[in-house]
């Protein structure tokens, strides 16, 4: 059963109920000449018509139908009433306004027109009936019945019947209104919801971190993002002053603030952002927070961990720098070679002359031999800035830096207050490589260690294996870096070792670099240096089936 029937069959019953016990209240206690009787019937038949409209409503699925059938006969059970308590003098009349409401509200204007129509089609009906006495004036003590003039009796029609049809579309509109009003404010209510997820899920999944915070700096939000980059949860979080957290300290707070009031978005980059015991660098902007009446109620802090970034920024930045320099040198010490051949060779055919002094011949030699001494220079310049062709080839990488490690040890740089330590496991791991250049930077870095370490310590020389990778970390306990050192430490040139020529890290960086790996540098000053080489591993390490074929192959292709 459609629930508007329902309602209506229930609400009817209890109204019939109602005034049923109230009049036999009234009747056995107050007034006992009431004469009942027609109580008794209208409530009789109401019931009896409850009874249908129950039986029909399991047979008649339309709401519509089922509402008109009820109202229909509730106009009937309404005349009856209206009949027995006096006709045209019944006070009862007003009831038809009751079914015109109800039929309006329940079924719109058509439904309030028709039971308005009903209404006075039977009340007419009963009113000229009456008037005419073809309808006898029941047996009634209660009520004397006044006599009509036809002119009363039309006014009193009109007056009535105006009024059903103005409660019909009065009714009928307010209750349109209504159901219009009722399904806006549904689909408002569905849109908000929508929004609000939308929103919800935007905040969730975006991939910067996001904090809201009162206008008094508390912070009242933050998003899942926002803790993985800060490593919190956010009951450590939200709650407490931002000052608590490493983007302002309380005096850098109060000058974000005055900013923000100018209508400036504030943006910062802190390089030095401690996070979980480490620092990271973290990227943040504050806007302030309005509302969309454009009141401002706090502020939002969007920020994202930059890290990365920067890293794999400053790391171009690098190689690009290191490409120009490399052709730049190349491009010069050419320069210099071929006048430096031109003069060595006419300083050679001079001094085959027979008319030099002694002195003159002394002379043009110091020329042969500088000129010599600087092509090997040059020369050599020239391999560090373009190492040659690379040879790959297979080889025990963990050989390399033991032998290496071995030359080192023997060597003049290493004093008795030096120690090495050595921790190479596996002893043999084979990857594709050039093993000289792989040697050159082994040696380099090595030295470099023993060289940061004037008064003596330990350079520890370890390697790890991880599934794709080969890392060898150089670990001394030296006087370590300044920031600006590290930031320098791979420019060509630049050197604070007495001996230097400041090319060892620049051309271990190229040589790594062709090798399709990496170095990481880790420096304290006063503390030490780790200086991590990781090259990737033999493929076929990864590819054991087809092992020994594709090297060889690759090998003869080259040869
Ligand atoms: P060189 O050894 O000729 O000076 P490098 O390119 O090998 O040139 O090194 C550049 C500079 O980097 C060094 O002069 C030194 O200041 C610094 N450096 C390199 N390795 C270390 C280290 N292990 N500890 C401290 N400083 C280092
Ligand atoms: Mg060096």
């Amino acid at each position: 059963m459609h629930p508007d029937a329902r309602n209506l069959i229930a609400v009817r019953v209890v109204v019939v109920t109602t005034l049923l016990i109230g009049s036999l209240i009234i009747q056995y206690t107050v007034a006992q000449f009431l004469p009942i009787n027609y109580v008794y019937v209208t409530a009789g038949l109401t019931y009896a018509l409850t009874l249908i409209y129950i039986g029909l409503a399991q047979v008649i699925h339309s709401r519509r139908t089922i509402l008109m059938i009820q109202i229909g006969g509730d106009l009937v059970v309404e005349t009856f009433l209206v009949y027995f308590t006096g006709g045209l003098d019944s006070p009862f009349s007003f009831l038809y306004l009751v079914s015109i409401i109800t039929a309006s509200m329940l079924l719109q204007r058509r439904g309030g027109i028709l039971a308005a129509s009903g209404a006075v089609i039977l009340y007419g009906v009963l009113g000229d009936l009456m008037y005419y006495n073809l309808l006898p004036l029941p047996e009634q003590s209660w009520f004397v019945p006044t006599p009509w003039t036809s002119s009363r009796l039309y006014l009193n029609m009109a007056t009535n019947f105006a009024g059903f049809y103005a409660t019909a579309l009065l009714t009928s509109y307010i209750a349109e209104k209504l159901q219009k009003t009722t399904e806006e404010l549904d689909a408002n209510r569905q849109n908000l919801l929508e929004l609000q997820a939308v929103n919800q899920n935007v905040v969730e999944s975006i991939p910067s971190g996001l904090m809201t915070l009162t206008q008094y700096g508390t912070v009242s939000f933050v998003n899942p993002a926002g803790c993985q980059i800060l490593q919190v949860v956010p009951l450590t979080v939200v709650g407490h002053h931002i000052t608590e957290l490493p983007f302002f300290d309380p005096a850098e707070w109060s000058q974000v603030r005055d900013e923000l009031k100018r209508g400036a978005v504030v943006r910062r980059e802190k390089g030095d952002f401690p996070v979980n015991a480490g620092v990271r660098c973290i990227g943040y902007a504050l806007t302030p927070l309005r509302t969309i009446e454009g009141g401002s109620y706090g502020y939002t802090l969007i920020f994202q961990d930059l890290t990365e970034m920067k890293k794999l920024e400053s790391e171009l930045r690098l190689k690009d720098r290191m490409a120009a320099v490399g052709e730049l040198s190349a491009g010069i010490a050419h320069e210099i070679r071929n006048p430096l051949a031109a003069i060595a060779g006419s300083v050679q055919v001079l001094k085959s002359s027979a008319s030099l002094s002694p002195q003159e011949q002394r002379l043009m030699s110091i020329v042969l031999k500088e000129s010599e001494r600087l092509n090997k220079s040059i020369a050599e310049f020239l391999r560090f800035v373009r190492p040659q062709e690379r040879v790959p080839a297979e080889f025990d990488i963990a050989g390399t830096l033991a032998e290496t490690i071995d030359l080192l040890a023997n060597s003049s740089e290493v004093q008795a207050n030096h120690t090495l330590q050595r921790d190479i496991v596996p002893p043999s791991f084979i990857i594709n490589g050039d093993p000289d250049q792989i040697r050159q930077v082994f040696w380099n870095l090595a030295r470099n260690a023993i060289q940061a370490m004037p008064h003596g310590g330990t350079l520890t020389v370890r390697t790890v294996v991880d599934e794709r990778q080969y890392h060898i970390l150089f670990t001394d306990s030296g006087h370590g870096m300044s920031d600006a050192g590290l930031r320098a430490l791979f420019t060509p040139f630049r050197t604070n070792f007495p001996s230097g020529t400041g090319l060892g890290m620049a051309i271990s960086y190229r040589i790594v670099q062709d090798h399709g790996g990496r170095i990481d540098v880790e420096s304290k000053e006063g503390v030490g240096t780790t200086i991590t080489v990781t090259l990737p591993a033999a493929k076929h390490s990864e590819r054991s089936g087809e092992s020994t074929k594709t090297p060889r192959e690759s090998h003869v292709a080259a040869v």
